[in-house]
């Protein structure tokens, strides 16, 4: 058996999952929490180095969340509603003190990485390393008076829009079959937004949003464009999904895809079972790489955020996907660049220089 090879995952809504009311919360987090995919034990087994952990600001609406009514084809949108700033806010609060106090209570365990020197030293350590990331920027005001305060915090990623309207823009809402590119691109506010990233250094994820507002994007940003969690529209038809032509803009522009795990965004036929046989990931890793090349591909689960194939229920079941690439021919070199190296290049080419950072120690 060769080694497995450390993983950088590029989306997880862990945080929001495990400091949910009535959620493990941060003992459950560090000894083991069953009703979440990711926990310190289950990522150490999985080979978990590093991961965006996601603040992901949940409807305050308390049904829980179903799957949508399918028309006789088994169509079917989901457009979720707007939510309160104020709530966004107090609950981004909320949770980057529930993360404070998990870092001040697992210094051994747990690093906060703020550059990308803190990146490679958990992929070469056993600390698991935890990138903050916005899931949706409505605890953000249109004059981004919050983004300096978020950046001190350790929030080192963002992505404008989930999929709902904000001040940014407009979220893809979700659906199968269907197109991405619904709706208008981005607000001012948006637009302000993606340039304020690029001075500061903040990583853009273009993952929620509709066609209009990734070419806004792509227009805008100096940085290499990424997609932390999105599947292949070419081979399944969700509005989430990318396009062969969205994935040539990416590769272009030196970025990189993290493939997403969610079973509704790459089995094709727009359900969400478990029952998908894992060669069905490794195959929209594939047209990734056909389509970008193998230095624009990356894994990006979200775990803890959507349903998950049985040979993939939780962060333990990483090795299936690299033994199976493997398998079919991957080198130690491929996969190495597919579950950290792109990564970092694409981090190196985006964060500023520790030397130049202003983030505190
Ligand atoms: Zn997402």
């Amino acid at each position: 058996m060769t080694a497995t090879v450390p993983i950088l995952d590029g989306h997880n809504d862990t945080l929001t999952k495990i400091f949910a009311e009535g959620g493990c919360g941060m003992e459950g987090f560090l000894r083991g929490c069953e009703e979440a995919d990711i926990d310190l034990p289950r990522a150490r087994a999985g080979g978990l180095a590093a991961g965006f952990f996601a603040i992901y600001i949940r409807s305050t609406d308390p049904k829980p969340e179903e799957e949508p009514a399918r028309d006789a084809q088994g169509g079917w949108t989901f457009t979720p509603p707007a939510i309160d700033p104020a709530w966004a806010r107090a609950e981004t609060s909320r949770l980057l003190d529930c993360f404070d106090a998990l870092l001040a209570a697992a210094p051994d365990d747990i690093a906060c990485c703020r550059t990308v020197e803190d990146v490679r030293s958990v992929i070469d350590g056993t600390r698991l390393g935890i990138i903050l990331h916005l899931e949706g920027c409505e605890m953000i005001s249109p004059d981004l008076r919050e983004l300096d305060a978020l950046y001190a915090r350790g929030v080192r990623s963002l992505g404008p829009v989930w999929s709902r309207p904000n001040c940014f823009g407009h979220g893809i809402r979700f659906g199968w079959p269907s197109s991405n590119d619904i709706g208008p691109g981005l607000t001012a506010a948006g637009k302000a937004l993606v340039r304020a990233c690029n001075d500061r250094g903040i990583l853009i994820d273009l993952s929620h949003l509709n066609f209009k507002g990734f070419m806004d994007v792509a227009d805008i940003s100096d940085a290499p464009l990424v997609a932390t969690h999105c599947g292949c529209h070419a081979l399944a038809e969700s509005a989430r999904n990318l396009t062969d032509e969205q994935l040539g803009v990416i590769a272009a522009s030196g970025g990189l895809v993290g493939c997403n795990f969610f079973t509704g965004d790459l089995r094709g036929d727009g359900r969400f079972e478990s029952d998908m046989p894992l060669t069905r990931m490794a195959e929209h890793i594939e047209h990734l790489v056909e389509v970008m090349g193998e230095q624009h591909v990356a894994l990006g689960s979200d775990f803890d955020g959507a349903d998950m194939c049985d040979e993939m229920q939780d962060v333990s079941r990483l090795p299936a996907i690299t033994a199976l690439l493997r398998g079919r021919g991957w080198s130690t070199e491929a996969l190495t660049r597919l579950c950290h190296g792109n990564w970092l290049r694409v981090l190196d080419a985006t964060w500023p220089d520790a030397s130049q950072s202003m983030s505190p120690a």
